[in-house]
């Protein structure tokens, strides 16, 4: 453990979490975060990079040769209306650090100081990347896009969690949580008098037999031993007791743990939505958003953070779970880990009266600051 992360430093860096906790911005809004993040970071000789984001900071520390890890911290908050009992709570109405992104703030901010006293001795760079728009879905792949991890030998990051004592450490090899995607369909058939159905093709029926054959993806073609899900979560058609529309509308979503049955189930969800609406005498309109992939943590790089957080903490296995982060999208691209530190709290995230405990900003100073070190060093003699 760094001596370096003293009363003092531990006491500023708490103050500095009341403070982003009680000024929460929406995504893609984080301008007076982006402000305060960059004023914090230059007090401190930390040298920011520029960038074409209008939220969101990056900053780099350490040498010039030797390879570049990147930290990452999400800075956005929720469109939640506070409801936590605690001294420092939101004063932006309507918007609230409900998912504890403040602490992944101060924690980047706790391990780029503590990286910043040992610039000399880093064998490489570390870049810190705060970034905006998590919870929106937007914000790495602009990231990726204002070129911020092309030249990155890996990427590190943490969520805090709730219902785990505060400071312990999850990590977990390969896939922790379920690549996303979404889809609406529109059938269209042919509108006519409810009386006289034979002179229209009634897409209402067509819509009734695919919400029952789509379910048979799942339950028939996907082996029972593994997992994915397929919800249909909204319908619309008609707008009264005697007319058979001309449209009717579905969409939802999947959730998969597997690239091959990710692609199984699409492949399945065109044929039967298609070849369904054919059979009823209506034609679909499919349109198929992919999300997100799944967090997939490189393998020896989660072994060597495990080893490292080990020491200075307890570390504990992650269950997988369908959620997910767009941390996720680094991965396609470079080796990453992305662990979950206990909060302390007892309440779960996006609700009005989560908390997390100060002390998750210490641990996540740690986390940063060692696993840092750890991997510079790994990482500069492969
Ligand atoms: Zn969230
Ligand atoms: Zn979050």
């Amino acid at each position: 453990m760094s001596e370096l992360l003293n009363e003092t430093l531990s006491a500023q860096l708490i103050a500095y979490r009341h403070y982003f906790h009680e000024y929460p911005e929406l995504s893609s809004k984080e301008f007076n975060t982006t402000k305060k993040i960059r004023e914090i970071l230059t007090s401190w000789g930390i040298r920011l990079l520029p960038t074409n984001l209008k939220t969101g900071v990056f900053a780099e520390i350490g040498q010039n040769d030797g390879p570049i890890l990147g930290l990452r911290a999400d800075i956005d908050a929720l469109p939640i209306d506070e409801a936590a009992n605690v001294t420092f709570r939101s004063k932006n109405p309507g918007v609230m650090h409900a998912c504890g992104h403040d602490t992944h703030i101060v924690s980047l901010l706790g391990g780029a100081y503590l990286l910043k006293q040992q610039e000399q001795v880093l064998p490489g760079r570390v870049r810190l990347i705060f970034q905006l728009a998590e919870e929106a879905d937007e914000g790495a792949l602009q990231v990726i896009h204002d070129g911020k991890i092309k030249d990155l030998a890996a990427i590190i990051g943490f969520h805090n969690t709730p219902n785990q004592p505060v400071g312990q450490i999850g990590f977990r090899a390969g896939i922790t949580s379920g690549a996303i995607d979404k889809f609406k369909v529109t059938l269209t058939g042919i509108g006519t008098h409810a009386s006289a159905p034979q002179n229209g093709q009634d897409p209402i029926v067509a819509l009734g037999a695919e919400i029952g054959a789509l379910q048979t993806v799942i339950s028939r073609q996907i082996d029972p031993l593994q997992g994915g899900v397929l919800s249909i979560t909204h319908v619309a058609a008609g707008n009264t007791w005697n007319i058979i529309p001309e449209t009717a509308f579905f969409e939802g979503t999947v959730r998969t743990t597997d690239k091959k049955i990710r692609q199984t189930i699409k492949t399945h969800f065109f044929d039967i939505v298609n070849n369904t609406a054919k059979a009823y005498g209506t034609t679909a309109t499919i349109t198929w958003y992919t999300g997100d992939p799944s967090v997939d943590n490189d393998k020896e790089l989660t072994q060597i953070m495990i080893d490292e957080s080990s020491q200075f903490t307890t570390t504990y296995d992650l269950q997988p779970r369908l959620g997910s982060d767009d941390f996720s999208c680094y991965q396609t691209y470079i080796p990453g880990v992305y662990a979950n530190i206990g909060n302390g709290g007892t309440v779960s995230n996006h609700n009005s009266r989560f908390t997390a405990a100060d002390e998750t900003v210490i641990y996540g100073t740690k986390f940063f600051e060692r696993n840092a070190i750890r991997l510079l060093k790994e990482l500069s003699t492969n």
